[in-house]
């Protein structure tokens, strides 16, 4: 059951500005405000905010807030701004123990989490956020390409990638990680889809979760389209990469395009779905030269703004 959005914001509840699209019916809960890094070149999501730890107390009130609220309706939580674990160890786990005091029905709790965070983060401060009852993180991967991790400013190499991401997996967690199609442009898409599936399979992650880039205002990347310096892919380069990352994945995760930016849903498991998956691109890669209403329904993709 979703919880009563509109009588916490009576209550002035500070709900995250963010949530992946599986935690639409999750209570939100914002421990931090914004994002401790905020530099990659095709974000635009925080650039307006200045990075804040909300103040303990503070957390805890919008919690009994929830709890007066929905005590019985909440199953799970999601816990923003980008980058949650950067707080204090103690304080998360102190959050995380009101929750599942609060909320007997809770049954999960999810977070944004950035790679070099956990990369830096103690294995035992993981095992004891994971005990704790944090079961999900949510990563940007984006790509799994050296030059172009650079070049995007992601604030980490693959090799960062694969080491967090084996170590959460060991800590216990369920590891979600975020692919951006699109993001070379025109040029070197199948280098990016093949280093990209290398990452991937280096770390096995539970769920693989594929978004296509949509420049958005205020990212240097939607500068940079206006002044002629990115060419953005066109949907059939997009489809050829997101094939040929799908046929070079050896992985053994849920596999799903749950975002409006995407121009074909493709979501199952691998391996077992995978010809089947492999299947609904070629067919899309197939009709999209002569189907008219196909490039017309890619194009309104195209336009998409404020997501
Ligand atoms: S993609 Fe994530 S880490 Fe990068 S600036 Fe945006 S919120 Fe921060």
């Amino acid at each position: 059951m979703t919880v009563g959005r509109v009588r916490l914001k009576e209550h002035e509840y500070d709900f995250p500005l963010y949530r992946p699209p599986s935690e639409a019916r999750s209570l939100l809960v914002r421990v931090t405000r914004g994002c401790t890094w905020n530099k990659c070149t095709f974000c635009s999501m925080y650039k307006h905010l200045r990075f804040q730890r909300r103040p303990l107390e503070d957390i805890l009130r919008d919690i009994a807030w929830a709890e007066q609220c929905c005590r019985d309706d909440v199953e799970t939580v999601f816990i923003g701004d980008s980058n949650s674990l950067v707080i204090k160890t103690t304080d998360i786990l102190t959050v995380l123990n009101r929750l599942y005091r609060s909320f007997p029905g809770l049954t999960r709790v999810t977070t944004y989490a950035r790679a070099k965070t956990l990369y830096k983060k103690p294995f035992d401060d993981l095992l004891r956020i994971r005990r704790a009852g944090l079961n999900r993180l949510h990563v940007g991967l984006e790509t799994g390409n050296a030059a172009l991790l650079k070049k995007i400013y992601k604030g980490a190499t693959p090799e960062t990638f694969i080491e967090a991401g084996r170590k959460v997996k060991e800590a216990g967690f369920e590891l979600s990680l975020y692919v951006l199609l699109g993001l070379g442009g025109e040029e070197h898409w199948q280098a990016l889809a093949r280093d990209t599936a290398a990452v991937l399979n280096e770390i096995d992650p539970h769920f693989i979760r594929i978004r296509t880039l949509q420049p958005q205002i205020g990212s240097e990347i939607y500068a940079d389209l206006q002044t002629g310096v990115f060419t953005k892919a066109t949907p059939e380069t997009v489809l050829q990469e997101q094939r040929l990352l799908l046929e070079n994945l050896t992985v053994t995760s849920h596999y799903l395009s749950d975002h409006i930016t995407n121009y074909v849903p493709v979501n199952g498991t691998l391996p077992v779905e995978k010809a089947s998956l492999l299947a609904v691109l070629d067919e899309a890669i197939g009709d999209l030269p002569g189907n008219t209403a196909l490039q017309q329904q890619f194009s309104r993709k195209d336009q998409l703004k404020s997501l």
